[in-house]
């Protein structure tokens, strides 16, 4: 069956496609990752133009049938765009969060957490450009908690125990602590990691803690960006344009 969808959605990554045309993908408000083709997306006389840009919210239709991998593109508005002209670092983080949630977001499965939060993302960096490393911190923290891969840091994950600083974050089991894990000084966290971990769950992303505020906030979001790019695969573009713009 053929029909045309209508979607509120973020842009996530537009890839050129041959003639002028763009294949791009998107977050919808269900949180799930689809992908379009607009055709002749790059002239100057389409419309549509500024509609593609990562992390613009949208509203986006697609035709064709169901159950096929790529989608035409009939009609594509955008309603809100995180970008600020000429301001460097919010546009890198953006371009950062686009790539992390297209590589997380999966076609046919529906996971709304990933739409609240890169919404909300994108409403705190437009507020706030200033303050977008701490929310890719804030957003890679909370991925990683939606992917599954982030223990409640109250306890350890070994003994149990709720007093003693935690150490490490080790991939079986989770957060360890002083009191069952000896570890080096110079290679423990720094003490303040469960209370910089603490207000990164509590926080609203506007009210994203400083990432570099403190030693053990700086090892901390080192730690989990760490984590988070290690399950993506490695390399990931956007991440090594920032650090080599904020080198
Ligand atoms: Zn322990």
């Amino acid at each position: 069956m053929t029909m045309i969808r209508t979607h509120d959605a973020i842009v996530l990554r537009p890839t050129p496609f041959q003639e002028g045309g763009l294949i791009v993908s998107f977050l919808t408000e269900q949180g799930e990752r689809l992908v379009g083709l607009a055709k002749g997306a790059k002239k100057p006389t389409a419309k549509w133009v500024s509609a593609f840009e990562p992390m613009g919210l949208v509203r986006v239709s697609f035709f064709g049938k169901e159950h096929v991998e790529v989608r035409r593109i009939t009609r594509c508005e955008l309603q809100h765009t995180p970008l600020i002209l000429g301001h460097l670092e919010s546009n890198l983080v953006v371009a950062c969060l686009a790539d992390l949630f297209d590589r997380i977001a999966k076609e046919g499965v529906e996971d709304e957490r990933l739409f609240r939060l890169l919404s909300a993302c994108g409403r705190a960096i437009k507020t706030n450009p200033d303050r977008a490393m701490a929310v890719l911190a804030y957003a890679e923290h909370w991925l990683l908690h939606c992917l599954g891969l982030l223990p409640h840091p109250r306890t350890c994950g070994y003994c149990g125990g709720d007093a003693a600083p935690l150490v490490m974050l080790a991939d079986e089991r989770g957060w360890r602590c002083a009191a069952c894990t000896p570890v080096d000084l110079a290679e423990a966290l720094p003490t303040g990691a469960r209370e910089y971990l603490r207000l990164l769950r509590t926080a609203s992303a506007e009210e994203a803690p400083d990432p570099d505020a403190t030693d053990a906030a700086r090892a901390i979001t080192e730690l989990l960006r760490g984590r988070l790019l290690r399950e993506l695969g490695g390399r990931v573009g956007s991440y090594e344009v920032l650090h080599r713009m904020l080198a």
